[in-house]
């Protein structure tokens, strides 16, 4: 989560919007169904709390040194996400045959470029294969800086966001983990730069794979893990059908104990989310809410409720799933439309002493 943005045309705008999303569930007709959901519910199984809580005490341990974009404990944390993309069989999705897609950085010599680290599953329909749902997730954090009444001085960014970005690893994990693939293709994008203006996911809107020409739809993962147990907020959902799709995923998994909230204010502008919207991709933000600890040292794998990150991920799993097998294609709502013109590009770009 970046700090607050200035506009305030569209901030009013925003606020003055509907808050009533089109609710158009979409039916499927899998031709075994019952074979394909026990695999799902396997699948979604395998997020547990010890993983997704495993994955946040290693990003946000002291030892990452808050991530910083640029540098080499964003470095770390990007060569861990990639082991992660590995091991769940996904193919490599940025330059060189790598998982990393490095951007120019101004002061930092070309090898020690920040990265965003791109993760693909292929499709499994020939026809719609070539269709991209992205599930985005931001990596980086704000570093080391001013301590606070403790004498802290690391910022983990345990919520922010080493909590999406595990929920974004897990998500891959049991997406790939399926025997039969959604139809459309699902590239996982874990970005960095973000807490400096939306650097890495711009960059990869403008800069993606050729193979990855048609998006679709984003999903983005920035906070998941704090507040009460049932909180969670879809956040743009009135702009596309994607809100819809999430609030009837939740509505149809009630295991999950997730009680979905409308959220159409400028928090919408806040996070990757918005380098997709600008490209006119339909995107939705699924966020927790803050606390006082956003953007304190204080925000500490301690307060994670990961039980809550592991059911927060479980939704992010149905919704990718749901997105990527429906026939219906994602689009803007009315609403959605008449805000698009408002989505400037952010004025942001990597350097080494920002
Ligand atoms: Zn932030």
């Amino acid at each position: 989560m970046r700090r607050v943005p200035g506009n305030r045309p569209l901030r009013l705008a925003l606020a003055a919007a509907s808050l009533a999303a089109a609710l158009g569930a979409c039916d499927r007709t899998p031709t075994d169904a019952a074979s394909e959901a026990a695999a799902v519910s396997r699948a979604v199984h395998g997020i547990t709390q010890e993983r997704v809580a495993a994955h946040v005490a290693f990003l946000a341990s002291d030892a990452m040194r808050g991530r910083r974009t640029p540098g080499p404990d964003l470095a770390a944390a990007a060569a861990y996400i990639a082991a992660a993309f590995r091991a769940a069989g996904l193919v490599a999705g940025g330059d060189s045959g790598g998982f990393l897609q490095p951007y120019p950085c101004t002061g930092v010599v070309t090898a020690d470029w920040p990265a965003n680290v791109i993760g693909l599953l292929p499709g499994s329909d020939p026809a719609r294969r070539v269709e991209w749902v992205v599930v985005s997730a931001h990596y980086d954090h704000v570093g080391v800086g001013t301590p606070d009444a403790r004498g802290d001085s690391i910022y983990n960014g345990a919520d922010d966001n080493a909590s999406g970005t595990a929920a974004l690893l897990e998500v891959a994990r049991a997406l790939a983990a399926l025997p039969k693939r959604p139809a459309r293709s699902v590239a996982f994008v874990a970005v960095s730069g973000e807490e400096e203006g939306l650097i890495g996911s711009a960059y990869f809107v403008a800069h993606r794979p050729p193979a990855v020409a048609q998006l679709i739809a984003d999903v983005n993962l920035d906070m998941l893990g704090r507040n009460a147990p049932d909180v969670i907020y879809l956040v743009g959902d009135s702009l596309s059908t994607l809100g819809g799709v999430a609030a009837a995923q939740a509505t149809a998994h009630p295991e999950l104990g997730l009680r979905p909230r409308s959220l159409n204010d400028a928090t919408y502008l806040r996070s990757d989310q918005l380098s997709f919207a600008i490209a006119r991709v339909p995107a939705l933000f699924l966020h927790t809410g803050s606390h006082p600890d956003l953007h304190r040292p204080s925000d500490e794998t301690g307060l994670i409720d990961s039980e809550k990150l592991s059911r927060a991920a479980r939704l992010a799993f149905y919704l990718a799933y749901a997105v990527a097998s429906d026939p219906a294609r994602p689009a803007w709502t009315p609403q959605g439309e008449r805000m698009l013109p408002l989505f400037q590009p952010i004025d942001a770009t990597c350097s080494a002493g920002s």
